[in-house]
């Protein structure tokens, strides 16, 4: 383990640039009609000639995917360009049948873009793309089968020829907390955009990063290297940490960083090949596939098709609905919830409802919808204090349980809260009239007295007299008395 020294985080600054492969969510493959559902599924029951590479089969894109794709970049203020072409990037690896992957190299898509970025001192930053391009992803080799370790490796092509985007920042990350925003708000604006689903479990979203040191002040980068197989944020964040490190050590010791591939096993990076052994790819158009011609038409109609998107959403919430910042920012952060929150607002008759429903949604642990209009008039029951916000919370699973009505069950169980004054008034000349020294100690000024009379007439009523009610009745039960 490197020792962390005051001096390193003094003396250098990390830069950072992210490679991001997101899985497009169409139905099939990029080339072939095979189900782009192959995770979890029987190796190989998602194969065909094309995605297996035998010889003689011809690649067709899959026109859904390049729209996906496209809609990525719009989402992220990437411009498309004109005219965009496949290439062939050769290497041998006994998960790629054809020896080459079809990707995207000197003409891809999209040019430019940027992730904006929500910092966790309330700062923001937008962070540019270099470029966005699409390529197919390569099988997966298996070392074991469960727990046996196996003497030789077994191949799996479901995910052979799934359709990826590769989504190419500009060296403009300085710490491990921005690359984690970074990733965050990506991973919001693609889902919200509905181009992924962007599930790092199932391998949807994957990341490579490029780091390098330089010292504090200094616009000059140093020499870089890739770290591999990042498959969580938390991952990513760890790994920049420790290559910090690593870098800051051996360049306060006077050494120098090699330019080479790094792997981040868990708990260190280590060394996968130098520059010396990087491999030449040969990239060279692909003859079997015909140039996309991207028509102004063509990109205006995907950009019509993309909803609203987190950013606009939360500063609809904060000015329309009026949420506080924190409210807008926890919701957005989920867009089932956020467009369920939409939702219940629909079928519910009142604006100042998104604030109750607000509260609930989030103070109701590891929330799960109820239909909207139950939810619509469950907020009513809380907006007309028939019963409190508490008191929904607490009857939520039953809820969702009966599928029962909220009114009906409110009647039910009589959680109704007692609003009627009349009947207050009565309580609280019972609880005045067995507390003389609370009257006296708020006459003497102690008006924290008061929560004694209030606690006597929850008593008397059950739990069912509504608080702020009693307090005012108690205080001018007092003044006349
Ligand atoms: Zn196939």
């Amino acid at each position: 383990m490197i020792e962390w020294k005051e001096t390193m985080t003094e003396s250098f600054e990390m830069v950072v640039g992210l490679e991001v492969h997101v899985q497009l969510a169409t139905k099939t493959k990029l080339f072939c009609a095979c189900s782009n559902d192959g995770f979890g599924a029987p190796p190989n029951s998602r194969v065909c000639p094309v995605c297996t590479g035998q010889p003689g089969a011809l690649p067709v894109l899959n026109k859904k995917a390049v729209e996906l794709a496209f809609k990525a970049a719009l989402a992220l203020n990437g411009k498309l360009a004109h005219k965009s072409i496949f290439a062939r990037k050769n290497y041998f690896y006994p998960d790629l049948p054809k020896a080459y992957q079809i990707s995207q190299y000197d003409e891809p898509f999209c040019l430019g873009g940027e992730v904006p970025l929500r910092l966790k001192d309330g700062k923001t930053k937008i962070v540019e793309l270099a470029r966005i391009h699409m390529e197919e992803d390569a099988g997966k080799l298996l070392h074991a089968i469960g727990s046996q370790a196996l003497n030789y490796s077994l191949v799996d092509f479901n995910r052979g020829g799934v359709p990826l985007i590769e989504i190419v920042s500009k060296p403009e990350i300085f710490s491990s907390d921005e690359a984690y925003a970074y990733l965050n708000s990506l991973k919001e604006i693609l889902q919200y955009a509905g181009v992924s689903n962007c599930d790092m479990e199932k391998g949807e979203m994957r990341c490579d990063a490029n780091i390098s040191l330089r010292p504090k002040g200094s616009k000059k980068l140093g020499t870089r290297a890739e770290i591999k197989n990042l498959n969580s944020f938390k991952n990513v964040k760890d790994a920049l940490e420790y290559e910090f490190l690593r870098q800051a050590d051996v360049l306060s010791s006077g050494g120098k960083i090699i330019q080479e591939t790094r792997l981040w096993n868990g708990k260190e990076t280590v060394s996968m090949r130098s520059k010396e052994e990087a491999h030449d790819y040969r990239y060279f158009p692909d003859p079997d596939l015909v140039p996309i011609d991207i028509t102004p038409e063509w990109s205006e109609k995907i950009k019509s098709e993309i909803p609203e998107l987190p950013q606009a959403r939360r500063e609809r919430f904060v000015s329309d609905y009026h949420l506080s910042p924190y409210e807008a920012e926890v919701l957005v952060s989920d867009r089932v919830i956020s467009d369920y929150f939409i939702q219940v607002l629909k079928s519910s008759e009142a604006q100042n409802d998104a604030e109750v429903l607000a509260k609930l949604i989030m103070n109701i642990p590891d929330f799960t919808p109820i239909a909207p209009e139950q939810m619509a008039s469950l907020v009513a029951l809380c907006r007309q204090k028939t019963i409190t916000i508490n008191q929904a919370k607490e009857l939520y699973p039953e809820i969702l349980e009966s599928k029962k009505d909220p009114k009906i069950l409110v009647e039910e169980k009589g959680l109704a809260q007692v609003l009627d004054e009349k009947i207050l008034r009565n309580w609280v000349q019972e609880a005045l009239a067995s507390n003389p020294k609370a009257i006296l100690d708020i006459k003497g000024g102690k008006k924290q007295a008061a929560g004694a009379l209030v606690g006597a007439v929850m008593k008397l009523s059950k739990g069912k007299a509504n608080p702020a009610l009693v307090n005012k009745l108690i205080f001018e039960g007092i003044d006349k008395a």
